[in-house]
This record gives C-alpha cells, sequence and structure tokens, in this order.
C-alpha cells in the first residue's frame, strides 16, 4: 500500500531541461554534461538522467561508484564518470559496470592502467582538492592510459578571482600531450566565467537544479524543485503567548498558527528560524524549526485549514540569504521523508 506523506518535493521536469538547454547553449561548442552526483543534488539521479538523456545530454558525472551502482543501466548513448577515481575495493564493480574512473592519483593510475579499458584524468590546477599535477604529465605518468576527457576543476569560479585565469592557463598547456580526446574543466559557474573556459565538455550541477552560481544566471535559470507540507494544526495565539521551544517567537497581537509537517529532520534546517517563509512572503516562520514541524503565521489566509498544502519558499538565492546556507546545501540536505513528484508534461 502506498503511504502518501504530508510532505513532498514536487520536481518541474520541463525546468530542469531549460536550465540545461541554456546552459548547453551558453557552452558554445562544448558538450553540456550534468553532474549528477549525490542523487542528482537531492532531487533523484536516476529521473535527472533519465529526463536529460532524453534531451540530448550524453555525459553524466557521479561521486562514487556506489552512485554509479544505484543509477542503474544508463539510458542509450551516455556515458558516466566517477570523479573519486578507484580504490582497490572498487575494482569488482568498476570491471562490471560501464563507468570511467576519474583518475586522482598515481596509485590510481597504476590500478587503473592494468585493465586497459578508458578512463578520465583528473589534473589539479590550483584547487588542491584532488587531481595529478601537470608536472605528472611532463613526467609521462599517463602515457600508457587510453583516457576519454582530462579534466580539472576551478576553485572559485563563482567569484572574480585572477585563481581562475590561472587555473585556466595552467590547464591549456596540457592540449596534446594526453591521449585525451577532449578537456573539460568549466562547472555550472565556469560556463558563465566565458566561453573560453568551455573547453571540449562542461560539467555543470546546481545551475541544472535551479541554483545561480553567478549573477550571470539570473533570469535564465529557473526553480526545479518546490518543497510543500501539509497543515497539521492550524490555531490561534493569543497577544503575548509564545509558538515553539525556547518560547523565542511571542505573539504581538493575536496571530493565527498553522503547524506544518515539515521540520530539521527534512533538511528544513534550524537556520530558517525567524527567517525562512511560505506562500511567496505571506506567511513569515514563527519561532524555532523543531526536528518534524514548523509554525508559520497565517493572518494573511483565513482559509488555510489542516490537510491543507503550503508552498514553503525555496527559490535558491533568496532561501539561502534567509538561512545562510548555500544553494548546494539547501538542495542536498533534503530528507527522505519527502515523497518526490516529476510534475507530469
Ligand atoms: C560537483 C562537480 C561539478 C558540478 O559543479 P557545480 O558547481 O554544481 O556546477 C563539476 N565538476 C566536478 C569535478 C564536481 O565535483
Amino acid at each position: 500500500m502506498t503511504a502518501f506523506r504530508p510532505l513532498r518535493l514536487l520536481l518541474d521536469g520541463d525546468a530542469l531541461v531549460a536550465n540545461w538547454r541554456w546552459l548547453a547553449g551558453q557552452s558554445g561548442p562544448a558538450a553540456c554534461g550534468a553532474a549528477v552526483k549525490a542523487d542528482g543534488y537531492g532531487l533523484g539521479a536516476v529521473e535527472v538522467v533519465r529526463r536529460l538523456a532524453n534531451a540530448g545530454c550524453r555525459d553524466f558525472f557521479v561521486a562514487t561508484w556506489a552512485e554509479a551502482e544505484e543509477l542503474g543501466p544508463l539510458p542509450e548513448g551516455t556515458t558516466l564518470s566517477v570523479l573519486h577515481g578507484v580504490r582497490d575495493e572498487d575494482m569488482a564493480l568498476a570491471r562490471v559496470l560501464e563507468a570511467r574512473p576519474v583518475l586522482n592519483t598515481v596509485q590510481q593510475v597504476n590500478r587503473w592502467q592494468a585493465t586497459g579499458r578508458p578512463c578520465d584524468v583528473m589534473i589539479d590546477t590550483g584547487m588542491n582538492r584532488l587531481g595529478l599535477s601537470v608536472q605528472h604529465v611532463a613526467d609521462g605518468r599517463l602515457a600508457d592510459l587510453t583516457i576519454d576527457t582530462l579534466m580539472s576543476h576551478f576553485a572559485c569560479a563563482d567569484e572574480d578571482s585572477p585563481l581562475n585565469d590561472r587555473q585556466l592557463q595552467d590547464f591549456v598547456t596540457l592540449a596534446g600531450k594526453t591521449s585525451a580526446r577532449r578537456m573539460s574543466i568549466a562547472n555550472s559557474a565556469g560556463i558563465l566565467l566565458g566561453p573560453q573556459n568551455c573547453l571540449g565538455l562542461t560539467r555543470p550541477g546546481l545551475a541544472l537544479y535551479g541554483g545561480e552560481p553567478r549573477p550571470e544566471a539570473r533570469g535564465h535559470i529557473v526553480q526545479v524543485a518546490f518543497p510543500q507540507a501539509q497543515i497539521v494544526q492550524r490555531r490561534r495565539v493569543a497577544r503575548g503567548d509564545s509558538v515553539g521551544y525556547g518560547a523565542t517567537f511571542v505573539a504581538t497581537q493575536d496571530t493565527e498558527i498553522a503547524i506544518l509537517n515539515i521540520g530539521y529532520a527534512d533538511g528544513y534546517l534550524r537556520s530558517f528560524g525567524d527567517s525562512g517563509s511560505c506562500g511567496e512572503g505571506r506567511f513569515p516562520v514563527a519561532g524555532r524549526v523543531s526536528m518534524d514541524l514548523l509554525a508559520i503565521a497565517v493572518d494573511a489566509q483565513p482559509d488555510l485549514h489542516e490537510g491543507d498544502w503550503v508552498a514553503i519558499d525555496y527559490d535558491l538565492p533568496t532561501a539561502a540569504r534567509a538561512s545562510g546556507l548555500s544553494q548546494y546545501e539547501l538542495l542536498t540536505v533534503l530528507g527522505r521523508r519527502f515523497d518526490r513528484i516529476w510534475r507530469q508534461s
């Protein structure tokens, strides 16, 4: 039997595809892929891959082999890359799945070389997170690999930092120095930094899902994920009375309060206490967020009743400013108690 849950994440598949198409346009002649790690940034990677593959996306990225396995069989004509490379523990799975590792270390190179199968390689150009060095290429460490895509990653593409140009310049010196058929450095923000960054392939994540990585995206990237919660109870709170843990909200006049079925255990974190809102700003959060519940002031709406659904304001740039969380965190914290429902189109 299906339990209809009291909270749901409405997902707009047309918006997802429109965002990808816009990013593909901004990528110019470069192919435009999609980062679907962390279960498609919390939306559900299987559905994201299916929809983007239908729209023409060919290159997908996950973090680990467990994520690759969870995706199941890939749509015809698409490929999957595993960003964290390949550990000894992954080799059995890596031999049977269709994905390629993105090799990051000399040990990973040595481990994969013997398979003779294609891979991608990550080059660190200044982020100092993952990747081999430019010097490793000069030293011939990659000579025996069949490389599909040579990759690097920007540290500050969401800012105007001199590091961006320096990373790109160091990376493009490697053109033609490996067996790679193409190069790739740009995430969502990197695409918006300009066409010189797009090279052979771009790898957006955040902007696909409605995030605004740089101001240039404003008006082009649209919201994809819309959380909604049901009203468990509606009550009148008398002037001078308080609401919730810590009694932090005190009614300055008689106030109508609705208690919603969502809380920090669902990823609606306490940083929204007294700063979040519902119904496009009409219903401010009243007091602290509980684990499973949220109080909102609904004076503006007399005919909202127990059992009605309320839209939680979750435009990512705005919600990030309200909560102090990053747009990435806002997507990836949304928990398992949501029904994830794709709008039909
Ligand atoms: C997550 C990730 C991306 C996507 O980044 P966004 O900022 O979400 O666009 C691209 N490349 C790599 C290596 C990543 O880890």
